[in-house]
């Protein structure tokens, strides 16, 4: 999938979590989401994340081929991990770096939900197993950066995602949340 798909796949998924978190989160949430949703690509070098962390890539990608160990179930955890390591080290508190943590992680595994839907499937079981897995029966995968997903996948998540965004700054209006 690409990149832009992966990311209003993963905001319009999510932003009806906001409802159950604090005002105060909401928008480190979805920046936490939106980038957990591009993180498993790191594994390919001239995917859109890893252009702008080269270095970061370069290092992923010796160690995994692309759709490796970085899309796998394994690897949840590890950026839940990673992600709240980083976010408690560098000061956050327990409960911030908990809800950051789970952002990142819930991007990943939205990541790997929309690659599944892909021709190429995701091993999601790797390295216990090399089986891929598809959530899309063989004639309704989708081929990367195809017409189906620029024309219909891309654009129904991008309306998903506008009419969901519209609905919440409406209740931030009602709320007073926002002047
Ligand atoms: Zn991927």
């Amino acid at each position: 999938m690409l990149a832009r798909t992966h990311i209003m796949s993963a905001v319009s998924l999510t932003v009806p979590l906001l409802t159950t978190m604090p005002i105060e989160v909401h928008f480190s949430f979805v920046t936490a989401v939106v980038l957990g949703s591009l993180f498993p690509d790191l594994d390919e070098k001239g995917s859109f994340l890893s252009r702008r962390v080269y270095v970061v890539s370069l290092l992923i990608s010796q160690f995994t081929e692309h759709r490796g160990i970085t899309h796998t179930l394994l690897a949840l955890p590890i950026y839940f991990f990673i992600a709240f390591v980083v976010m408690h080290l560098g000061g956050a508190s327990l409960f911030f770096s908990t809800i950051i943590a789970l952002g990142f992680m819930i991007g990943c595994l939205i990541h790997l939900l929309m690659d599944s839907a892909t021709r190429s499937g995701v091993a999601i079981f790797l390295p216990f197993s090399k089986k891929r897995y598809y959530i899309l029966s063989k004639s309704y995968r989708v081929f990367t950066g195809g017409k189906l997903e620029k024309f219909a996948i891309l654009p129904l998540f991008s309306f998903i995602a506008a009419i969901e965004m519209f609905i919440y700054l409406s209740g931030l209006q009602y709320t007073g949340n926002l002047q």
